[in-house]
């Protein structure tokens, strides 16, 4: 910007658009209101201190009655200006009253200078010098008061000074003649000195604007900064495809509400685990989209059956937690287990087709049964797989049995990982009986342990602890030697069944070294079946499918075990290497009172005759359960009808003396 431009900048009072300006302004709008008063004060005084000496010497209209107008105006200005100093005014009238200001002072010098030219025709000496006094006093008065408006001091001093030394200098009066030049010097450099200062202040002024706009735009960064930290926060806590909060989100709450920060420390809280059993078989037949879809209605069942007090999360796949604040008793947890379970068993329709789940609930009190978030998950993750294993599609509620049990299951792990299993554990045969030829088409291979400090302890709960430790696949393969050391005894038609893991059949590692026994084993491998059952293998079926058919490789056979149980759909069965099939236990308890089950049983012998798969009934214990199963052509029985799982050496013995199997129990 160019000096002159720049200089001009200062004279565009009413540019109310350009921001420096109408900040410049309302600084220039400011001083003037605040040192107007004291400017009017000040001139009277000087008028008074003017007129006093000469008042009754002239015409009394320009000795009192004009000083009295000119004073008059002046107060009022003054105490206009006073009542100002609080009051807000708006840009555009801030610039009106400046612009307006700039004239009236105009018009005031003019008036002055006619005044003042009449005092001075009086040719009284002193009082020529007392107006010039009184003159160049008012324009130092206004310029200091009104520096900052500096268009009214310019014309103030071109109205004043111009007009006075011009008419001094056309006089004979050498000494007013000197005393206005000056005058004249001495305005001169007050006016450039008023003019730095000024642009001192706009200076001041535009920096203080670039600072504040910075300031702005720091602060705008900072709530922008501030807004997306704040939808990032949401984002991680809440479930993107059920709009449910995650898992984070769950344990953050739980942490809130038990941990040692915690406002409210003894409130009674009840956390809960929900699992939908079923819902990988929909996944895998009916693709993703749909197990998408089943959990976004799965998540809406539950908020609109969970009332005030319940809140429900997602804590991944297929599982939900629940926090419960404030519930009355067990009675009322179970109930609302049993409204979960309840509602998740009602048909799900979805795009791809209608659907039906289960669901199983586990709970656990807060704080009786744990006192931190982590205990409380883990034991409502107890209560959830104990009611998988025993109770499936019902709520249970983490008790101090269970608290037992967990506490056994800590010895039965320790012992596990400090024993010499080699030594500890052993094999019985069950054996399996061809009801057509009445003879041991096989036996099953069970595994027992016998710990010194433990005694007996029962296969399921040894086996899940080594699940659960990871060291399944240690207790396989000693179990699978030993097994095929004792099945090399056996007359060459009868076969082995022998119980994989589901860890067994997801560790390749183990797979392998099974592999590896079978082929350093004198038994063949074609009289070898491994038993797997339906949720080992729902549980990965991909890698699951791939060891199965390295096991059928090695010429062995493989069966479904307890078939009907862990919700499977007929599509795997289909897809699997299976020959043979083993209906579960559960179905024969009542295959004589109830009609039901006796159909279920005949569907799956069929299924069996039509895939061309053996089928084995186990758990068969009556006369009665048996001719039942014979009737609907079951060929292949085990069970305590025939004989208990056998040592060794009575295994031997009874299949020597089998062929001729009428009924026993115990062994023959
Ligand atoms: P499972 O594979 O279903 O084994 C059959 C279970 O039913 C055996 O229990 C057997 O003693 C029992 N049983 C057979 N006939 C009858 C009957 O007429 N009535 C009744 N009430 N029960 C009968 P066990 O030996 O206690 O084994 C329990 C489970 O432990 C097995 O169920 C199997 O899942 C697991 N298991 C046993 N040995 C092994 C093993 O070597 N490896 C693996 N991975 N699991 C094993
Ligand atoms: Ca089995
Ligand atoms: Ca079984």
């Amino acid at each position: 910007m160019s000096a002159w431009s720049k200089y001009i900048s200062h004279f565009k009072i009413k540019d109310i658009h350009n921001e420096s300006q109408v900040a410049l302004n309302r600084e220039r709008h400011k001083v003037m209101t605040r040192q107007a008063p004291l400017m009017y004060a000040t001139l009277i005084i000087n008028m008074i201190t003017l007129l006093y000496p000469h008042w009754d010497k002239l015409s009394h209209v320009l000795t009192l009655l004009i000083p009295g107008i000119f004073i008059t105006v002046f107060i009022h200005h003054g105490i206009m200006e006073y009542n100002n100093i609080k009051r807000h005014f708006s840009d555009e009238e801030i610039a009106g009253k400046l612009y307006s200001s700039v004239w009236e002072s105009a018009a005031f010098a003019v008036a002055l200078m006619v005044w003042a030219y009449q005092l001075f025709s009086s040719e009284i000496p002193i009082l020529q010098v007392q107006i010039m006094f009184f003159l160049y006093m008012t324009l130092v008065v206004f310029a200091f008061f009104l520096m900052y408006v500096l268009p009214t001091v310019i014309l103030l001093s071109a109205i004043i000074l111009i007009p006075s030394t011009i008419y001094i200098l056309m006089g004979d009066n050498i000494v007013l003649s000197v005393l206005a030049l000056d005058s004249v010097f001495i305005a001169l450099a007050v006016t450039s000195l008023l003019f730095s200062q000024y642009e001192t202040l706009a200076n001041l002024i535009k920096q203080k604007l670039e600072l504040t706009s910075q300031k702005q735009s720091l602060v705008r960064q900072a709530d922008e900064l501030e807004k997306m930290n704040g939808q990032n926060l949401q984002l991680a806590n809440i479930d993107t495809l059920t709009a449910l909060p995650n898992r984070r989100s769950f344990f953050a709450q739980l942490e809130q509400l038990t941990g040692k920060n915690s406002k409210k420390p003894t409130q009674k809280l009840v956390v809960g685990l929900m699992d939908l059993d079923g819902f990988k078989r929909i996944n895998d037949v009916f693709g993703h989209p749909a197990g998408d879809a089943l959990l976004v209605k799965t998540s809406q069942r539950l908020q609109d059956i969970l009332g005030v007090g319940i809140s429900v999360a997602r804590l991944g796949g297929d599982e939900f937690g629940l926090i419960i604040t404030n519930p009355q008793d067990v009675d009322d947890i179970k109930n609302i287990g049993k409204k979960i379970c309840d509602s998740m068993r009602q048909v799900f329709h979805l795009k791809e087709g209608s659907v039906q789940v289960a669901a199983t609930v586990g709970f656990v009190e807060y704080p009786e049964m744990a006192d931190t978030s982590q205990l409380l998950f883990e034991r409502a993750d107890y209560a959830l797989c104990y009611s998988k294993q025993h109770t499936k599609g019902q709520a249970v509620v983490f008790s101090s049995e269970h608290e037992t049990i967990i506490r056994n299951i800590s010895n039965i792990e320790h012992q596990l990982r400090e024993t010499d299993l080699e030594q500890e554990l052993s094999v019985m045969f069950q054996p399996i009986v061809d009801t057509q030829t009445n003879r041991t088409a096989g036996f099953e291979a069970l595994a027992r342990w016998h710990n010194p400090t433990l005694g007996h302890v029962r296969p399921d709960i040894f086996i899940g602890a080594a699940e659960q430790m990871g060291i399944i696949g240690k207790l396989t393969t000693i179990l699978l030697r030993k097994a095929l050391n004792a099945a090399c005894a056996w007359p060459d038609d009868v076969y082995m069944s022998f119980n994989l893991s589901i860890y067994d059949l997801s560790s390749p590692q183990t797979v392998l070294g099974l592999i590896s026994i079978v082929e350093k084993s004198d038994f063949p491998s074609h009289r070898i079946v491994f038993e797997i059952t339906e949720t080992a293998v729902m549980h990965d079926f991909k890698q699951a499918n791939e060891a199965l058919n390295l096991l059928k490789l090695q010429g062995a056979q493989i069966a479904l075990d307890d078939f009907g149980t862990g919700y499977s759909s007929l599509s795997y069965v289909q897809r699997m290497p299976l020959d043979r099939l083993k209906i579960d236990r559960s179905f024969i308890t009542d295959i004589a009172t109830d009609k039901n089950t006796r159909n279920i049983v005949q569907t799956i012998v069929d299924l069996c005759n039509n895939l061309n798969l053996d089928c084995i009934v186990e758990g068969v214990e009556t006369q009665e359960q048996l001719s039942i199963l014979k009737a609907m052509g079951c060929r292949y029985i085990q069970g305590y009808y025939f004989s208990k799982p056998l040592l060794h050496s009575d295994a031997l013995n009874f299949v020597n003396h089998s062929t001729n199997i009428t009924k026993k129990s115990g062994g023959l």
